[in-house]
């Protein structure tokens, strides 16, 4: 039993269908249609991602040192979206 519509409902679903075809799965949403929460693109998509963690914003040069010019770039350009 598969609680909640969204994508990790509809992924998990997916996934166990193909390891285990004759499972009886079922999944329950309480809202009338699916990926309405967190899953539905207008609530979770074009957020601000300052670059903080994203680690390929943050290089390693061949001599070991590490390249940040692209994460100060695009942290800046988040502040300024702020
Ligand atoms: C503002 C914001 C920005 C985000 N940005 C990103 C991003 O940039 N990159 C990224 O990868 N992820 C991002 N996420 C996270 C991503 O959207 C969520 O992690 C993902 O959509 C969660 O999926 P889910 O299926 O767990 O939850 P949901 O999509 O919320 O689905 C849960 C479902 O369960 C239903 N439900 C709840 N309780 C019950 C119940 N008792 N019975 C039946 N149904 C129930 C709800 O109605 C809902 O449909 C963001 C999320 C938010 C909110």
């Amino acid at each position: 039993m598969l609680i909640g519509g969204g994508v990790m409902s509809a992924t998990l679903g997916t996934y166990l269908q193909e390891l285990e075809p004759q499972w009886n799965i079922e999944m329950v949403e309480r809202l009338d249609k699916v990926a309405e929460e967190s899953s539905n693109g207008w609530n979770n998509a074009g957020t601000g991602h300052s670059a903080l963690a994203e680690m390929n914003y943050t290089p390693e040069k061949d001599d070991g040192s590490i390249d940040i010019s692209k994460a100060v770039e695009i942290n800046e350009s988040f502040q300024i979206s702020r």
